[in-house]
């Protein structure tokens, strides 16, 4: 049994590593000098490459019960024996999983260093340009093959070797594509405040959609010249198709009423002071001067002579600092794609394609869009298992 991999990203690896345990001979075409690039850039070098609480609700696709089935059996304790039987223990940090060294690099190299000793063949800077179907067989790089898996990624990054080609061969092979967008990325705003940019907050942040507040996270947001980043902005992301509101809680440990007595109370001694350095303790001066201007109150005006209604503006402003997002950052600066090969057209247990027998699936390809925190990276490799040992058979 040939299995041909095209791609060596996380998926592609993970697919060689289980076609060969379970005894195919396996060829991985890169495109990159390297396999494994991408990898070495998770986590900021660190590779969050799971997360304690793996389920289906933490992925976004047009066809969710694809991961109830997909994910079954195949939660975090699958992502720590696997990298424990390439010598990778793990750590967790606040659900997020990591190689105990701490190093992405490590991450790779086990991955490369498992394929080689079973006799993989890691073809690098080899891109392929096109794979089609011989007679139930396939035909790669002018080679035949029994199995062929697409582990190509998305279009994320394309820096880093992912651009968009597997959804072209995918397409060749008779497979629906859902429109792919760039996901986990930053905000981009309606006239974003310029005045912002370089402020970090912990806030709450919601997205409003077609009215409805659709999602609420809380974390480090950034403020940008163009809008918002951080990673509770870019769990966000993955939810904008052209229209979205953002509303930033920006002191959501206390509620209305009692910020706003908390306030009061401390304008009695600290009054003649103006806004910004009144709330110095509580927020950066810039946030406290934007949400002045919201509250439609001049920034100069000591705090002590607000009425209380303005003092309830102001408190508002902070609790509900909205921007109008028009747009998200592109696919240079995406961590994942949103979109990918329909997953109505794969089987959910061994990823094999329900149009071609033989052909697979692994990884970003795939209609499966994680958050933050480690899901994609344990998406590819329980999708890379999956097709690796299927295919082997
Ligand atoms: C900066 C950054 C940080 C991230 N951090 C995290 C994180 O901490 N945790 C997490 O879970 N996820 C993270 N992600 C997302 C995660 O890295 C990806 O979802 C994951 O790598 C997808 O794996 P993949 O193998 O499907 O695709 P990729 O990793 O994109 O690999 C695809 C491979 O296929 C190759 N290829 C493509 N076309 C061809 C061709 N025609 N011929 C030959 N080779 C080809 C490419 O060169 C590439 O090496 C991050 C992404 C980025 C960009």
């Amino acid at each position: 049994m040939r299995t041909a991999v095209i791609g060596g990203g996380a998926a592609g690896l993970a697919s060689a590593v289980f076609a060969a345990r379970a005894g195919s001979s396996v060829t991985v075409f890169e495109g990159n000098d390297r396999v494994g690039r991408k990898l070495l850039s998770t986590g900021n070098g660190r590779c969050n490459l799971s997360n304690a609480d793996i389920s289906p609700a933490r992925y976004a696709t047009a066809y969710p019960p694809f991961l109830e089935t997909a994910l079954e059996g195949r939660g975090f304790g699958f992502a720590r024996e696997f990298f424990a039987s390439l010598g990778v223990p793990l750590t967790v940090e606040e659900g997020r999983a990591y190689p105990r060294s701490m190093r992405a690099a490590a991450v790779a190299d086990a991955l490369r260093f498992e394929c080689l000793r079973l006799g993989a063949e890691l073809r690098t800077g080899v891109r392929v340009n096109g794979a089609e179907a011989v007679k139930g067989r396939f035909m790669v790089e002018d080679e035949m093959f029994d199995r062929l898996i697409l582990a190509c990624g998305g279009m994320a990054a394309p820096a880093l070797g992912s651009d968009g080609f597997g959804f072209r061969l995918a397409k060749g092979f008779g497979h629906r594509v859902l429109e792919p967008y760039p996901a986990l990325v930053q905000l981009r705003a309606l006239s974003p405040d310029k005045s912002l940019k370089g402020v970090r907050a912990e806030a709450r942040v919601t997205a409003i959609v077609g009215g409805r507040r659709v999602r609420e996270e809380r974390g480090e947001v950034q403020f940008t010249d163009y809008g918002l980043s951080g990673v509770p902005i870019m769990q966000l992301s993955t939810l904008f198709r052209g229209e979205m509101e953002v509303v930033i809680d920006l002191l959501p440990e206390w509620d209305f009423t009692s910020l706003t007595e908390e306030l009061s109370a401390l304008a009695e001694h600290l009054g003649d002071l103006p806004p910004a350095e009144f709330m110095g303790g509580y927020l950066h001066k810039s946030l406290t001067r934007r949400a002045c201007l919201n509250a439609g109150l001049d920034p100069s005006r000591p705090v002590g002579a607000l009425t209380l209604r303005e003092l309830k503006a102001l408190v508002g402003a902070f609790k509900n600092m909205s921007f109008k997002i028009v747009g998200t950052n592109s696919w240079p600066q995406a961590q994942t794609t949103r979109g990918g090969v329909d997953l109505r057209e794969i089987e959910p247990k061994t990823m094999e394609s329900r149009l071609v027998r033989g052909l697979y699936f692994a990884g970003e390809i795939t209609d499966v869009c994680g958050d933050c925190g480690g899901y994609n990276l344990h998406w590819a490799w329980v999708s890379g298992a999956a097709a690796g040992e299927s295919a082997a058979h």
